[in-house]
This record gives structure tokens, sequence and C-alpha cells, in this order.
């Protein structure tokens, strides 16, 4: 979709938008079921450009980072952007006299494609190091079982020293 930026300037419009995204493309992964990503918001005026702020719905499942279980997420996050004339921009000097790291979308013509805009936010919604459940066990390193479930015999090469140690001072 694109954002016809000049549609907002009388009066503010509001912008109801559902993408769906192909997991292959964002490179992560995890992720492994992906819903619609919505958002809804209000396109308006400002002073320069237009600002546009709603809300972002993200939903799907995930693996969990320690023994691969499909983990279901979603989140709802309040955005916004900012949109500002490329002709506003300030020169790099200029630049580093400002602290604001405000995220600007400098725009040349009104029409601005959304779906990047909303593929990057997406990407900050994903969970980082989800989990089936606080306490995962993970897999094991050595034999590759679900120690949640299945009780393996391997044991860490440390224990294994120390359990020698206990038993040459028993
Ligand atoms: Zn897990
Ligand atoms: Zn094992």
């Amino acid at each position: 979709m694109e954002l016809n930026l000049e549609e907002a300037l009388e009066a503010p419009v509001a912008v109801s938008y559902r993408l769906e995204v192909p997991t292959g493309r964002l490179e992560r992964p995890e992720l492994l079921v992906l819903e619609p990503v919505a958002f809804t918001g209000m396109l308006q005026k400002a002073d320069p450009g237009f600002v546009l702020t709603g809300t972002f719905s993200v939903a799907g499942e995930i693996a969990c980072s320690r023994c691969l279980a499909p983990v279901a997420f979603s989140g709802t996050t309040d955005v916004s952007w900012l949109f500002a004339p490329a002709h506003r921009r300030p020169t790099e000097e200029e630049t580093e006299l400002t602290t604001s790291d405000l995220d600007v979308v400098w725009y040349d013509e009104f029409v601005v494609p959304f779906d990047p805009l909303v593929e990057e936010q997406l990407l900050l919604e994903l969970p980082m190091k989800p989990l089936c459940r606080p306490d995962c066990r993970g897999l094991c390193p050595r034999c590759g079982a679900d120690r949640n479930s299945v009780p393996c015999d391997c044991r860490e090469e440390g224990d294994e020293r120390l359990a020698k140690l206990k038993s040459l001072l028993a």
C-alpha cells in the first residue's frame, strides 16, 4: 500500500491496513507462523509534514530459543511516524547539533510506500529470545534430546569431573 499524504491536507484521515508478510522475507528463520500484520491509525497534518499515529498488532508463532518448540506470541504497540518534506532535511552539520533521534521519513512526493515501514516495525515487534516457558531446559547439546520431556543420560563435562573428585574424596 501507499500512503497518500495529500489526503490529510484538509482534515485527518483514518488509516486501516493489513499486510501479509511472507515469513521467508524477514531473515528470521525461527519465525514459524505470522498472522497478517495490522495497523489502524490516523494521518494528520503537522508542521512541517504529516504525522501518522496508531496501533500496530502482530501475532504468530516463533521457535523457543532453547528447545525450538513453537511459542505463540502477540503484541500491540502504539507507533507513530513523522513524515517531513525532503527539502527540510537538515544537512549533516545541522544533524550533529540536534540531539533528537526521532524517526523521520523524508518524502519528495506526497505518495509514500507504506509496506517498508510496516515491515521495519514488524521486525522490532518480534520477540528476541522467545522461551516456551521461563525455565525451559532446552535441548541436550550432546544427544539433542528435549530435556523438558526426555531425561537423557548425558552429563555435562563439569559434572563428570566433579563426580570423580567426589568419589576420590569419599
Ligand atoms: Zn523451550
Ligand atoms: Zn543428552
